[in-house]
């Protein structure tokens, strides 16, 4: 399995700063396949990210969707949209969604599973708050959230990425530790190999990766890649992110 390296773009660029995001950053990881790269940027700069990609190995995300295909949900974007844009990757369950937004475990699960039924693949995102870290609760968060999201997914486990994002390190420039991702990678993996044994699911980690750390995080045995939000918005700091183990 080749690392995965995903940029999370979250509110920031505009069409023309997507035009111009992409001129800087192809050429500089051109001919590099030694990661899969992708990129998630705001639902409009889906289209522009989409022309700009043509003909590159660089696939295109979403950082959200509706579970249902249509109908009266004002402000939703649906994955037959989406996938008519060229995405491929849909971003679920990110902390920002589950504590700026309220989004439950369950609606979490309903997108998740709307996009396996899409043939989209869902990076699943999921992480304990600080004081949830502090109170020895991480593993039984995660395993929660884990669960939850998860329920009836079992079988396409193969089909789904997850990503383990702290949320104290998200945004904060202050990263895990690669020791602390490590041992909640290898739970996690322990975990989906108990829901699918025959599954092989990639887990990234996310919260304040930056070129300076990036190769200490896809080192450790159970680190399979990075999510990347404000390092992610530079093309040189991603490229470099993105080629971290050359
Ligand atoms: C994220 O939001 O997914 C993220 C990891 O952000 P940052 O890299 O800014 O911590």
């Amino acid at each position: 399995m080749k690392p995965l390296i995903a940029a999370n773009w979250k509110m920031n660029k505009t069409v023309s700063e997507t035009r111009a995001y992409f001129e800087r950053f192809l050429p500089l990881v051109e001919g590099y396949d030694a990661a899969d790269v992708l990129v998630c940027p705001p639902f409009t700069s889906l289209q522009a990210a989409r022309e700009m990609l043509e003909g590159s190995s660089v696939a295109l995300g979403a950082q959200n969707c509706h579970y249902e295909d249509a109908g009266a949900y004002t402000g939703e974007v649906s994955l037959p949209m989406l996938k008519e844009l060229g995405v491929s990757f849909v971003i679920v369950g990110h902390s920002e969604r589950r504590h700026l937004f309220n989004e439950s475990d369950e609606l979490i699960n309903k997108k998740l599973l709307a996009c396996l039924r899409h043939g989209v693949r869902p990076v699943l995102c999921v992480g304990e708050k600080k004081e949830e870290r502090e109170a020895g609760l991480t593993f039984k968060v995660v395993e929660t959230q884990l669960r939850l999201a998860l329920s009836g997914a079992e079988e396409l486990l193969s089909r789904v990425e997850v990503a383990y994002e702290p949320v104290w390190a998200i945004g904060t420039g202050t990263p895990a530790t690669p020791e602390q991702a490590q041992e909640v990678h290898a739970f996690i993996k322990s975990l989906l190999k108990e829901l699918n044994p025959n599954a092989e699911v990639r887990v990234l980690y996310g919260g304040s990766v930056k070129p300076s750390n990036a190769k200490a995080f896809l080192e450790q045995p159970a680190v399979d890649g990075l999510l990347v939000g404000t390092a992610s918005l530079d093309p040189e700091s991603f490229a470099q992110i993105v080629k971290a183990l050359e």
